[in-house]
């Protein structure tokens, strides 16, 4: 097992990069601590297939280096790394029993043959598979070629790493659940340092201890789930975290606090020298649906904003509401009336956050 480090490390598919926009990585440097549970977690598209093939080695990075522990790798291929990876599809001997395709990795290993069907019994019990193992292959359903991809990949103990890309993407959503369960466990029993890769904030934030947020080539925020939603350090992560996403709302100094639409909300906190000496940025306040509070009546500090609708979730109403162009969600308890044409909204200085030019000001 090995932590894994990014060193300037950048990525661009053409031939001849011209600047920034033909890389599909930016610059990069990180840290994944040996034995973490990592998920890179961002929309279709932002570069997290690319981060995992570096890190494996089925890519060599156009600029940077990448380091297990102290050791450079970034020249090694794959068989070379000792890691294990999954695919977002089965890759698997149509033509072996399952028992086979779950030996392979070992055998290739020179493990003894009884080692061998100590361990294809343990990941087949794990995985449900104990009724196919004398199968071919061939003749199973995509759900269960994908388990025995998964196998294939959890199977040997001595990896360096294992790198999932969006593994259960072909998995029905019952399974889903209880091999993201089962995928936890493995980690916390063995203790390799895990890379999961997955375009969902609930995969994300149920699998790994550090969420990695990618957006546009970029790494914008490593941190537990609960920083991720308590301090997203960067507007795109208050946004795709959550559900709703964070509000965000134009706002300008004013007095103590913020303007909003003509009304100066108060905020405590050292930002505001810093939004001082930076007056050509652009501010945003933003605060979570789950944190904006709806009063029965105005406050100082609170604005009035035209209610939208109340849907009522099960255990929680979602209250929408327009402020100016802006429309803002709020979370508020189930037993709460809501009605009228206006709500009055309240942003407590402790939970609210102020963004220049997309990113935290602290
Ligand atoms: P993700 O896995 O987050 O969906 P990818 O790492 O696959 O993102 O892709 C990042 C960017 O690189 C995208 O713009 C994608 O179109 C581009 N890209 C990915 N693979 C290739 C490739 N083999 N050749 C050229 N461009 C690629
Ligand atoms: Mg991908």
């Amino acid at each position: 097992m090995a932590s894994i480090t990014f060193e300037g490390v950048a990525h661009s598919y053409e031939r001849h990069p011209r600047d920034e926009r033909d890389f599909a990585l930016k610059t990069l440097d990180a840290s994944f601590e040996n034995g973490g549970a990592y998920a890179l977690l961002g929309p279709s598209g932002c570069g997290k297939t690319t981060l995992l093939n570096i890190i494996s080695g089925l890519l060599r990075p156009t600029r940077g280096r990448v380091l297990y522990d102290d050791r450079d790798v970034t020249a090694l291929p794959p068989a070379r790394r000792n890691i294990a990876q999954v695919f977002q599809f089965p890759v698997i001997y149509d033509t072996m029993t399952v028992e086979q395709n779950l030996a392979f990795p070992l055998r290739n290993r020179g493990l003894a043959a009884a080692a061998i069907a100590r361990r294809v019994a343990e990941v087949a019990e794990m995985l449900e598979l104990e009724g196919v193992l004398r199968q071919r292959a061939a003749g199973l359903t995509a759900d269960q070629k994908q388990k025995v991809s998964l196998g294939r990949g959890l199977v040997r103990v001595d990896v360096a790493a294992i790198l999932l890309d969006e593994p259960l993407t072909v998995i029905d959503p019952q399974l889903k659940w209880l091999l993201r369960r089962k995928l936890k466990e493995v980690h916390a029993r063995y203790g390799h340092t895990f890379v999961y890769v997955t375009h969902d904030q609930n995969e994300a934030l149920t699998f790994a201890d550090r969420v990695v947020v990618m957006y546009d080539g970029r790494i914008v925020q490593v941190g537990s789930p609960q920083d991720l939603f308590e301090r997203p350090l960067h507007r795109f992560v208050g946004y795709f975290i959550g559900s709703p996403g964070m509000n965000f709302l134009p706002c300008h100094l004013a007095g103590n606090g913020l303007g909003i639409d003509g009304t100066e909300v108060v905020l405590g906190g050292a930002w505001f020298a810093e939004a001082a000496s930076r007056p050509s940025a652009r501010l945003e306040l933003g605060i979570r649906p789950e944190h904006l509070e709806v009063l029965a009546r105005p406050e100082p500090g609170s604005v009035e904003a035209r209610l939208l609708r109340v849907e009522d979730l099960g255990n929680y109403k979602l209250v929408s509401a327009v402020l100016g162009p802006h429309r803002l969600f709020a979370k508020v308890p189930e037993g709460r009336e809501i009605g009228g044409e206006t709500v009055n909204l309240r942003f407590p200085p402790t939970r609210t956050r102020l963004y220049a030019d997309d990113r935290l000001l602290v």
